[in-house]
């Protein structure tokens, strides 16, 4: 065990269930087998004995009484407890039914970035050669799939290229839509750290953030048009001549591409498109190309958009030009939002990759998957998760299996999604709680929590780490990779493993980048960063350090494209979604933690005073806020931490949820949602 152990009996180190940096803390048991609280772990290279408020709270909705505990089957259009067997044998039959009919593409799997790599892995199996289709997916398509696409074009691995150490050693950290405070606040923390040692900060956001209020400038640049600034930005760093031409000319190519598209991109102009002042353009970039090492942070205020993909390419871009990679302090860093976000991709619950990014069109990587799990495998890639929804409401997909994920709530455009589900001819969901999707659903499985089963997770520098079972799922709830087995026995797939560390074994024979992680190594130390091809390899920090995953860096050409929907007459203000400090995405876990609620209890919606002036609304007034897709109403919240002409709901509170408005206008690329920019009324109740 890493860390230092409390003096209280019962702790079990594990990985906190929520964001991506991978903080490791005990959890606290006593004789009654429940849970008590959460200690950190000292020792702990990542959070070195800190943890943010969700951490410190992660043990509170483990007993809550909302737990699922027993199988439940509808009939009479209830749900009604039944046995484990009745629900996994209807779960199989219905299933295998719709595909016997209709086709096996006529199922979809989502997967889930909340549960360990081995279930990720056994649901992708499950789809794949339980159930002959690709269709499995999961919320990596609604927060990084454009890191993924971007990424992996220009330099060969979707995945942050540095370690979170690297804030040690930067002399500059552009950080460009993310809230880092509020979103992982203990990558939040490093980088407030770094500023005592001289480090400078960059930050460019349309709201005013935290970490706005410690930057050397703060770009407040109109949401949706990043590449614009960008682009802006390279175009003035050849105009000074900071660019680094040795490294172009070595670890390179298509630069003349680039610098041909950036003619158009003065300071003017880019000025004209973002609302910024063109010398604050021209301030930022001897910034940023000022230094000698620096790091580029983003998260979903990037990717998020239906040019996610172009963002992505265009920081790209800008880190290649400057030489800001392969080294410590430099490179882009895509901050993944779950725990397990950057496993569950690794693990292949993807639409056109099997694990460790091999391409399903690649008969050599079917052919080593097929041979290893005994089945032909289907050849196209699959649906990704946002056609999926497309696909149900329209009739062609017709039966799904949903683990530990709650589109009802996480997806855009709430009452496609509602139509989508209830179209199906069958719907099974594996879930802690009765979500506002398991409540669609004809069978419920229960499962165990993070606390209740062993596993691995890959936090957002590539980390794999353990997660350790501390006390026993409530009633007849059953791990996930349990009841993945069962449904892969029934499916007459072989699957008798005795554990989890029997799933990483296969997952590593068949996984050139997890070649040499197993249970026995991350027993002992703090984890393993991929690539760690071998048994006796030590981990990869820092990637493409002599040269790209992909060969050399390719410059990726960008051109601006405005949002799908924005501002007019009919409804004049800018929706901004995110989240915020105290709750984790749908509010599952969050808002059944007593403390974690008693902090932020309701949905509500920021506005700026000027907006609400004109409006007539005072602070914490009841509004109604409406848009093309529908209508919520929530409480005003008055704050100059948006810009006039924008709103800021955060997507936790079904009561108010903010995806009932979002666009579910799609990355024709990456198929993420338009979440960060739609046009909105607010009107007082
Ligand atoms: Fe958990 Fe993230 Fe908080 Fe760390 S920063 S304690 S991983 S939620």
């Amino acid at each position: 065990m890493n860390g230092n152990k409390p003096s209280e009996m019962n702790a079990t180190l594990t990985t906190c269930p929520y964001c991506g940096t991978g903080c490791n803390f005990y959890l606290l048991s006593g004789s009654d087998g429940r849970l008590s609280g959460v200690e950190p772990a000292a020792k702990h290279i990542v959070s070195k004995g800190r943890l943010c408020m969700k951490g410190w709270n992660a043990h509170a909705f483990v007993h809550h009484p909302d737990r699922l505990s027993t199988p439940q089957l509808k009939r009479d259009g209830a749900l009604q407890d039944c046995d484990w067997d009745t629900a996994l044998a209807t779960v199989h039959q219905r299933l295998q039914a719709i595909a016997d009919r209709h086709g096996p593409d006529s199922l979809m799997f989502f997967s889930s970035a909340k549960v360990s790599n081995e279930e990720n892995y056994l649901m992708m199996k499950l789809a794949r050669a339980g159930f002959s289709t690709n269709n499995v997916d999961h919320c990596a398509r609604l927060c990084h799939s454009s890191t993924v696409v971007g990424l992996a074009e220009t330099l060969g691995s979707g995945a942050m290229t540095n370690t979170l150490d690297c804030f040690d050693h930067t002399d500059l950290v552009f950080v460009i839509g993310s809230n880092t405070t509020e979103q992982h606040p203990l990558i939040g923390g490093r980088i407030l750290q770094a500023l005592r040692h001289d480090t400078k900060l960059l930050v460019a956001d349309s709201r005013k953030i935290r970490l706005a209020q410690h930057a050397n400038i703060h770009l407040r640049h109109h949401n949706g048009s990043d590449v614009a600034l960008i682009n802006g930005m390279m175009r003035q760093i050849l105009v000074d001549g900071l660019e680094d031409r040795d490294f172009i000319a070595r670890r390179t190519e298509n630069f003349d591409a680039l610098r041909d598209s950036l003619e158009p991109f003065t300071p003017e102009y880019v000025a004209a498109i973002t609302g910024l002042e063109p010398q604050q353009i021209i301030d930022a970039t001897r910034l940023y190309a000022g230094a000698d090492n620096a790091m580029i942070v983003f998260a979903m205020g990037i990717t998020q958009h239906s040019h996610g993909v172009d963002n992505v390419r265009a920081l790209s871009n800008l880190a290649l030009m400057t030489g800001n990679l392969g080294r410590p302090g430099t490179g882009i860093n895509p901050l993944r939002g779950q725990n397990n976000v950057q496993g569950a991709c690794d693990m292949g619950a993807l639409p056109n990759v099997y694990t460790g990014y091999q391409q399903v069109a690649d008969p050599q990587a079917r052919l080593k998957f097929s041979t290893a799990w005994g089945k032909e495998l289907p050849e196209t890639p699959g649906l990704m998760a946002t056609h999926a929804i497309e696909a149900a409401a329209a009739g062609s997909v017709r039966g799904m299996l949903i683990m530990g994920e709650n589109p009802m709530l996480s997806e855009p455009n709430q009452t496609l999604v509602r139509k989508a589900l209830e179209n199906l001819d069958f719907l099974a969901v594996i879930d802690i709680f009765p979500t506002e999707t398991a409540q669609l659903a004809d069978v419920v499985l229960p499962a165990a929590c993070y606390a209740e089963r062993d596993g691995t997770y890959t936090s957002t520098e590539r980390r794999v780490q353990r997660g350790r079972q501390a006390v026993e799922t409530p009633g007849d709830a059953r791990a996930d990779w349990r009841i993945l087995c069962d449904l892969l026995q029934r499916c007459g797939i072989k699957a008798n493993y005795e554990s989890p560390a029997q799933i990483m074994d296969e997952i590593t024979t068949l996984t050139p980048s997890y070649g040499g992680i197993s249970y026995q190594r991350l027993e002992g130390g703090h984890g393993l960063q991929w690539p760690c091809p071998d048994a006796d390899h030590p981990g990869t920090p820092i990637l493409h350090q002599e040269q790209c995953t992909r060969g050399k860096g390719r410059f990726s050409p960008t051109r601006y494209r405005p949002p799908k929907e924005l501002p007019d007459e009919k409804y004049p203000l800018l929706l901004n979604t995110g989240r915020t400090a105290v709750h984790w995405h749908t509010g599952t876990m969050t808002r059944r933690s007593h403390l974690l609620h008693r902090e932020e209890p309701h949905a509500f919606a920021e506005v700026n005073p000027q907006d609400a002036g004109q409006l007539q609304i005072c602070d914490r007034q009841l509004i109604r806020v409406s848009s093309r897709r529908g209508s919520i109403q929530l409480k005003a919240r008055l704050t100059e931490r948006v810009p006039a002409g924008q709103i800021f709901i955060p997507f936790h509170f079904a009561e108010g949820a903010a995806n009932v408005l979002t666009n579910n206008a799609l990355d024709p690329e990456s198929g993420i949602p338009e979440f960060k920019v739609c046009a909105v009324r607010v009107e007082p109740c």
